[in-house]
């Protein structure tokens, strides 16, 4: 380890635990604190005019506006770009702030996009309802058919999307693939990695452009606060930036705060997360009243084999089907479990359960259940860090019949 500067640690190259920790973080803070000031401020002071002149000709790096950025932004941003090795980070409110963010940015009218079709679907939601509106042009493809996806490809092409791994089905992307396919026509590529985080998987080592989490899940990481980010080179992600201060769609300085305090943790947390997914899906793979199991570390998965090849671990969600079970029937499993708490959302310390027709679906058709491959005996884990053993204890009495 280098020190290029006396007050500030290089881990450039230290791994995802000691970058959450340290990444971003001067050695010496105001009053000898080992932790960061929340500055609450809206606006910053200039000592004189000459101070503003010097700032705005670049000479002096400090804020001026808080739409603009605030110092605990500064450092959570540091901390997000290390994890995924990217030149720049900027964070957003919410991980769909970030998403539109992105595109609004990137595209404009005439242009296309592609999707692959497990992407979160409020993501898609905003093209094909929003951007459309613009003239944006969307296209969604079967995950996983890169040969669809490179023949939907035209001059107007300009952004390929796909989430990895996808929610609710864990299918996982091939990056090199993927990323080879934009290179090949000059189109940019974005992953959403919110289930892998950089802990498990780094999109941007396969040649992928963007890499964008909703941080209000594993990155957070305690239920307590919203957050996304989109990290990449800087040229690419200067109108992003720009962008992003005209919208205003930024975190306050607790929330920032939070975010920094949650990511402390981050490299022991995704350790537990990993196992305890692991733990519950191999239990319920071996059990009697389960018809399927999606969970990447499963070996009949259909993405096994290329999961084990990109990723470190395959994080707390698992998604499996009931035997035999219409929906009634699979929700009581859902009602009976006394250790998780029922709720959408994933990647905070509490584990939760939930019904995806009910919690997300319930207002779609059944054919748009269908094509989303939604089923009624359908059940989907968010596996916290409590101890493994009493949350398969948990879920073996929630399946007594
Ligand atoms: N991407 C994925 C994979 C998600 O699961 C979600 C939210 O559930 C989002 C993006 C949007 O993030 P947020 O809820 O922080 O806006």
């Amino acid at each position: 380890m280098t020190n290029d500067s006396p007050n500030r640690s290089d881990v450039s190259d230290a791994g995802a635990s000691t970058q959450a920790v340290h990444a971003g973080e001067l050695r010496e803070k105001l009053a000898h604190s080992i932790t960061d000031p929340i500055v609450c401020a809206s606006t910053y002071t200039f000592r004189d005019t000459q101070a503003v002149i010097d700032y705005i000709e670049e000479k002096q790096p400090r804020h001026e506006y808080g739409r603009y950025g605030s110092p605990g932004e500064k450092v959570v941003e540091a901390k997000l770009a290390a994890l995924d090795g990217g030149e720049e980070a900027i964070v957003f409110a919410t991980g769909m702030a970030a998403i539109v963010g992105v595109l609004m940015a990137k595209l404009k009218s005439g242009d296309e996009v592609i999707f692959f079709d497990e992407c979160y679907h409020r993501s898609r939601e905003f093209c094909t309802k929003h951007l459309s509106r613009f003239g944006v042009v969307t296209r969604q493809v079967k995950t996983g058919d890169y040969e669809a996806m490179e023949a939907a490809i035209n001059p107007q092409t300009r952004l390929l999307v796909s989430e990895s791994p996808t929610n609710p089905h864990l299918s996982v992307v091939d990056l090199d693939r993927f990323s080879a396919i934009g290179k090949r026509h000059g189109v940019e590529t974005l992953i959403d990695a919110t289930l892998a985080t950089p802990f498990n998987v780094r999109p941007l080592q396969h040649g992928i452009d963007y890499v964008l989490h909703s941080a209000t899940k594993y990155l957070g990481g305690h239920n307590d606060l919203l957050a996304g980010v989109i990290v990449g080179s800087k040229d690419q992600l200067e109108e992003v930036r720009n962008l992003r201060g005209i919208m205003g769609a930024i975190n306050s300085p607790h929330n920032l705060y939070l975010l920094q305090r949650g990511l402390k943790t981050f490299g022991l947390r995704m350790q537990r997360h990993n196992e305890n997914g692991q733990a519950i899906a191999d239990f319920l793979d071996q059990h009697p009243r389960v018809e399927r199991v999606y969970y990447p570390g499963i070996a009949s998965h259909p993405y096994a084999e290329i999961a084990a090849s990109t990723m470190q671990g395959f994080g707390g969600l698992v998604t499996f089907t009931l035997k035999d079970a219409d929906w009634q029937e699979t929700a009581k499993v859902v009602d009976r479990v006394q250790l998780f708490r029922i709720a959408p959302s994933l990647g905070g310390v509490e584990s939760l359960i939930e019904q995806p027709l009910v919690i997300s679906y319930f207002e779609c058709t059944p054919e748009e259940r269908e094509q989303f491959g939604i089923s009624d005996n359908m059940i989907r884990i968010a596996a916290g860090i409590e101890n493994a053993a009493y949350l398969i204890r948990d879920l073996e009495q929630a399946l007594e019949k």
